[in-house]
Protein backbone atom coordinates (compact mmCIF):
# COMPACT_ATOMS: atom_id res chain seq x y z
CA UNK A 1 0.00 0.00 0.00
CA UNK A 2 1.51 3.09 -0.63
CA UNK A 3 0.33 4.82 2.09
CA UNK A 4 1.56 2.46 4.27
CA UNK A 5 4.86 2.45 2.52
CA UNK A 6 4.82 6.61 2.59
CA UNK A 7 4.42 6.12 6.15
CA UNK A 8 7.16 3.27 6.43
CA UNK A 9 9.44 6.26 4.98
CA UNK A 10 8.64 7.99 7.47
CA UNK A 11 9.08 5.97 10.22
CA UNK A 12 12.48 5.13 8.94
CA UNK A 13 13.48 8.57 8.18
CA UNK A 14 12.79 9.39 12.56
CA UNK A 15 14.53 5.79 13.26
CA UNK A 16 17.56 6.79 11.74
CA UNK A 17 17.97 10.52 13.06
CA UNK A 18 17.68 9.25 16.57
CA UNK A 19 20.40 8.68 18.36
CA UNK A 20 21.34 4.38 18.90
CA UNK A 21 19.22 3.34 21.89
CA UNK A 22 22.12 2.65 24.24
CA UNK A 23 22.26 -0.71 25.56
CA UNK A 24 19.40 -1.76 23.60
CA UNK A 25 20.91 -4.72 21.68
CA UNK A 26 19.02 -6.43 19.51
CA UNK A 27 18.90 -10.71 20.16
CA UNK A 28 18.83 -13.58 18.04
CA UNK A 29 15.54 -15.39 16.84
CA UNK A 30 14.62 -18.61 18.96
CA UNK A 31 14.73 -21.04 16.27
CA UNK A 32 15.99 -20.77 12.34
CA UNK A 33 12.47 -21.28 10.58
CA UNK A 34 11.98 -17.53 11.89
CA UNK A 35 15.03 -15.98 10.27
CA UNK A 36 14.16 -18.34 7.19
CA UNK A 37 12.82 -16.81 4.15
CA UNK A 38 13.27 -18.80 1.51
CA UNK A 39 15.20 -22.24 1.37
CA UNK A 40 19.10 -20.82 1.66
CA UNK A 41 17.91 -17.13 2.53
CA UNK A 42 18.14 -16.17 5.84
CA UNK A 43 17.69 -12.30 7.31
CA UNK A 44 20.19 -12.96 10.22
CA UNK A 45 20.13 -9.60 11.75
CA UNK A 46 18.11 -6.26 11.57
CA UNK A 47 15.20 -7.60 13.38
CA UNK A 48 15.63 -4.64 16.39
CA UNK A 49 16.69 -1.08 16.85
CA UNK A 50 17.44 0.62 13.64
CA UNK A 51 20.09 -1.75 12.61
CA UNK A 52 20.14 -2.53 8.81
CA UNK A 53 19.03 -5.90 7.71
CA UNK A 54 21.45 -8.54 7.57
CA UNK A 55 20.83 -11.20 4.88
CA UNK A 56 22.42 -14.84 4.74
CA UNK A 57 22.49 -16.72 1.48
CA UNK A 58 23.50 -19.92 1.73
CA UNK A 59 26.03 -21.26 -0.68
CA UNK A 60 28.25 -23.63 -0.04
CA UNK A 61 30.70 -20.92 1.26
CA UNK A 62 27.86 -18.43 2.74
CA UNK A 63 27.56 -15.43 1.99
CA UNK A 64 26.25 -11.99 3.81
CA UNK A 65 24.60 -9.06 2.11
CA UNK A 66 25.45 -6.17 4.63
CA UNK A 67 27.09 -7.25 8.10
CA UNK A 68 24.97 -4.59 10.77
CA UNK A 69 27.27 -2.45 13.06
CA UNK A 70 28.71 -4.24 16.29
CA UNK A 71 25.87 -3.53 18.27
CA UNK A 72 24.07 -6.00 16.28
CA UNK A 73 26.76 -8.52 16.31
CA UNK A 74 25.65 -10.64 19.27
CA UNK A 75 22.09 -11.41 17.59
CA UNK A 76 24.00 -12.11 13.77
CA UNK A 77 26.67 -14.55 15.78
CA UNK A 78 23.80 -16.17 17.56
CA UNK A 79 21.60 -16.18 14.51
CA UNK A 80 24.87 -17.85 11.86
CA UNK A 81 24.51 -20.34 14.80
CA UNK A 82 21.29 -21.36 14.27
CA UNK A 83 22.07 -21.56 10.83
CA UNK A 84 25.13 -24.31 12.06
CA UNK A 85 27.68 -21.35 11.30
CA UNK A 86 30.49 -19.51 13.23
CA UNK A 87 31.05 -16.42 11.64
CA UNK A 88 34.45 -17.06 10.51
CA UNK A 89 32.81 -19.22 8.20
CA UNK A 90 31.27 -15.95 6.23
CA UNK A 91 33.66 -16.53 2.96
CA UNK A 92 32.20 -12.97 2.13
CA UNK A 93 30.20 -9.76 3.23
CA UNK A 94 29.27 -7.81 0.23
CA UNK A 95 28.19 -4.34 1.75
CA UNK A 96 25.30 -2.34 0.12
CA UNK A 97 27.38 0.73 0.87
CA UNK A 98 29.67 2.30 3.50
CA UNK A 99 27.36 3.42 5.89
CA UNK A 100 28.06 2.42 9.89
CA UNK A 101 25.09 0.93 10.32
CA UNK A 102 25.35 -1.22 7.33
CA UNK A 103 28.95 -2.56 7.31
CA UNK A 104 30.94 -1.50 10.68
CA UNK A 105 30.70 -4.86 12.21
CA UNK A 106 33.45 -5.63 9.42
CA UNK A 107 35.91 -4.20 12.01
CA UNK A 108 34.67 -6.99 14.33
CA UNK A 109 35.09 -10.09 11.62
CA UNK A 110 38.28 -8.08 10.16
CA UNK A 111 40.16 -8.44 13.78
CA UNK A 112 38.73 -11.99 15.23
CA UNK A 113 38.25 -13.54 12.05
CA UNK A 114 40.52 -12.06 9.19
CA UNK A 115 39.93 -15.17 6.29
CA UNK A 116 36.49 -13.13 5.80
CA UNK A 117 36.55 -11.29 2.93
CA UNK A 118 34.71 -7.85 2.22
CA UNK A 119 33.54 -5.92 -0.76
CA UNK A 120 32.09 -2.86 -1.53
CA UNK A 121 31.97 -0.57 -4.27
CA UNK A 122 34.52 2.02 -5.26
CA UNK A 123 32.07 5.12 -4.81
CA UNK A 124 32.12 4.26 -1.37
CA UNK A 125 35.47 2.76 -0.73
CA UNK A 126 37.85 5.12 0.47
CA UNK A 127 35.05 6.21 3.13
CA UNK A 128 35.44 2.90 5.04
CA UNK A 129 39.32 2.31 4.17
CA UNK A 130 39.84 5.96 6.33
CA UNK A 131 36.63 5.87 8.69
CA UNK A 132 35.13 8.90 7.54
CA UNK A 133 33.02 9.33 10.53
CA UNK A 134 30.46 12.12 9.35
CA UNK A 135 30.05 9.97 5.83
CA UNK A 136 28.98 6.66 7.74
CA UNK A 137 27.08 8.51 9.84
CA UNK A 138 28.51 7.22 13.06
CA UNK A 139 29.49 11.09 14.18
CA UNK A 140 26.12 13.31 13.08
CA UNK A 141 23.27 10.55 13.15
CA UNK A 142 24.32 7.63 15.36
CA UNK A 143 26.18 10.39 18.07
CA UNK A 144 29.83 9.05 18.20
CA UNK A 145 29.27 5.64 18.51
CA UNK A 146 32.64 3.37 18.18
CA UNK A 147 34.12 2.96 14.54
CA UNK A 148 37.01 1.67 13.01
CA UNK A 149 38.96 1.59 9.47
CA UNK A 150 37.74 -1.53 7.88
CA UNK A 151 40.39 -3.32 5.33
CA UNK A 152 38.58 -3.42 1.55
CA UNK A 153 39.28 -7.09 -0.14
CA UNK A 154 37.33 -6.14 -3.52
CA UNK A 155 36.94 -3.13 -5.39
CA UNK A 156 33.20 -3.47 -7.05
CA UNK A 157 32.21 -1.68 -10.08
CA UNK A 158 28.96 -1.80 -12.25
CA UNK A 159 28.13 -5.27 -13.34
CA UNK A 160 31.09 -7.22 -11.90
CA UNK A 161 29.64 -10.58 -10.28
CA UNK A 162 30.74 -11.83 -7.27
CA UNK A 163 30.64 -15.68 -7.80
CA UNK A 164 30.80 -18.54 -4.85
CA UNK A 165 30.12 -21.66 -5.81
CA UNK A 166 27.51 -22.47 -8.39
CA UNK A 167 26.15 -18.63 -6.99
CA UNK A 168 26.47 -15.79 -8.88
CA UNK A 169 25.75 -12.15 -7.02
CA UNK A 170 25.74 -9.55 -9.84
CA UNK A 171 26.61 -5.60 -8.86
CA UNK A 172 24.29 -3.01 -10.11
CA UNK A 173 25.20 0.59 -9.17
CA UNK A 174 23.08 2.38 -8.02
CA UNK A 175 24.59 6.13 -6.65
CA UNK A 176 22.42 8.40 -4.97
CA UNK A 177 21.78 7.85 -1.00
CA UNK A 178 25.37 7.20 -1.50
CA UNK A 179 28.16 7.35 -4.39
CA UNK A 180 28.61 3.64 -3.89
CA UNK A 181 25.90 2.68 -3.29
CA UNK A 182 25.10 -1.09 -5.12
CA UNK A 183 21.90 -3.52 -5.39
CA UNK A 184 22.90 -6.72 -5.35
CA UNK A 185 21.35 -8.97 -7.60
CA UNK A 186 20.99 -12.98 -7.56
CA UNK A 187 18.72 -15.91 -8.06
CA UNK A 188 17.51 -17.59 -4.93
CA UNK A 189 15.01 -21.12 -5.33
CA UNK A 190 14.16 -20.12 -8.64
CA UNK A 191 13.52 -16.33 -7.63
CA UNK A 192 15.04 -13.33 -8.88
CA UNK A 193 16.27 -11.27 -5.82
CA UNK A 194 17.58 -8.08 -5.66
CA UNK A 195 19.21 -6.64 -2.44
CA UNK A 196 18.38 -2.73 -2.31
CA UNK A 197 20.20 -1.45 0.80
CA UNK A 198 18.98 1.73 1.10
CA UNK A 199 18.44 2.96 -1.99
CA UNK A 200 14.97 1.85 -1.64
CA UNK A 201 13.78 3.90 1.44
CA UNK A 202 17.00 5.43 2.40
CA UNK A 203 17.28 9.39 3.27
CA UNK A 204 19.21 12.22 1.19
CA UNK A 205 21.73 14.12 2.78
CA UNK A 206 24.61 15.95 1.24
CA UNK A 207 26.76 14.85 4.33
CA UNK A 208 26.31 11.13 2.68
CA UNK A 209 26.95 12.96 -1.04
CA UNK A 210 23.94 12.13 -1.52
CA UNK A 211 22.56 13.39 -5.31
CA UNK A 212 18.90 13.73 -6.31
CA UNK A 213 20.08 13.12 -10.33
CA UNK A 214 21.90 9.97 -10.21
CA UNK A 215 19.65 8.50 -7.23
CA UNK A 216 16.35 9.18 -10.04
CA UNK A 217 18.89 7.15 -12.92
CA UNK A 218 19.55 4.35 -10.47
CA UNK A 219 15.72 4.24 -9.14
CA UNK A 220 15.38 3.42 -13.22
CA UNK A 221 17.84 1.00 -13.36
CA UNK A 222 16.16 -1.15 -10.14
CA UNK A 223 12.72 -0.76 -11.61
CA UNK A 224 14.17 -2.67 -15.13
CA UNK A 225 15.67 -5.53 -12.62
CA UNK A 226 11.86 -6.50 -12.60
CA UNK A 227 12.42 -9.08 -9.53
CA UNK A 228 10.12 -11.11 -7.93
CA UNK A 229 11.83 -10.40 -4.28
CA UNK A 230 12.66 -7.01 -2.94
CA UNK A 231 14.86 -7.17 0.76
CA UNK A 232 15.56 -3.67 1.52
CA UNK A 233 17.64 -2.32 4.03
CA UNK A 234 15.50 -1.42 6.66
CA UNK A 235 12.33 -2.36 8.82
CA UNK A 236 10.91 -5.28 6.54
CA UNK A 237 10.97 -8.17 5.30
CA UNK A 238 11.25 -9.14 1.46
CA UNK A 239 9.03 -8.13 -0.57
CA UNK A 240 7.45 -10.81 -2.45
CA UNK A 241 5.04 -8.79 -4.76
CA UNK A 242 5.84 -7.45 -8.28
CA UNK A 243 2.74 -4.48 -7.49
CA UNK A 244 4.32 -3.43 -4.33
CA UNK A 245 7.79 -3.86 -4.98
CA UNK A 246 7.00 -1.55 -8.29
CA UNK A 247 4.93 0.95 -5.98
CA UNK A 248 7.85 0.82 -3.22
CA UNK A 249 10.24 2.30 -5.81
CA UNK A 250 7.34 4.97 -7.74
CA UNK A 251 7.61 6.10 -4.38
CA UNK A 252 11.07 6.65 -3.75
CA UNK A 253 11.10 8.08 -7.12
CA UNK A 254 8.52 10.61 -6.73
CA UNK A 255 10.53 11.49 -2.70
CA UNK A 256 13.62 11.90 -5.12
CA UNK A 257 11.89 13.90 -7.89
CA UNK A 258 10.80 16.08 -5.13
CA UNK A 259 13.19 16.75 -3.03
CA UNK A 260 15.49 17.91 -6.36
CA UNK A 261 13.24 20.40 -7.35
CA UNK A 262 13.17 21.77 -3.90
CA UNK A 263 17.18 21.80 -4.65
CA UNK A 264 16.65 23.61 -8.22
CA UNK A 265 14.72 27.02 -6.67
CA UNK A 266 17.18 26.95 -3.48
CA UNK A 267 20.40 27.88 -5.39
CA UNK A 268 22.99 28.53 -4.85
CA UNK A 269 22.23 26.51 -0.92
CA UNK A 270 20.81 23.49 -1.47
CA UNK A 271 19.84 22.62 2.00
CA UNK A 272 23.83 23.06 2.82
CA UNK A 273 23.56 25.43 5.82
CA UNK A 274 20.23 22.87 7.35
CA UNK A 275 22.64 19.84 6.66
CA UNK A 276 25.36 21.43 8.41
CA UNK A 277 23.31 22.17 11.85
CA UNK A 278 21.98 18.69 11.54
CA UNK A 279 22.58 16.84 15.39
CA UNK A 280 24.24 20.45 16.41
ZN1 LIG B 1 22.58 4.37 4.37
Amino acid sequence: MRTAFTAGIAILLLVQTAAFAGDERPQPAADKKEIEKLPGLYKVAGRGGDESAVYCVLTPEPVLIDCGSRVGWDQLAGNLKLLGLSPGDVRWVIATHGHWDHMDAMALFQKDFPSVKFAIHAGDAQFVINDDRVFSCAEPLYDGVESAPVKVDRVLLDNDTVNVGNAVFRIVHTPGHTPGCIVVATEIAGKKIAFSGDSVGGYYSLLNRSSTIDWQSSLKKIQALDVDWLCTGHGRDPVDSKDEIREMIDTQMQAVTSKRKKQESDEPYRGLESEMNKGR
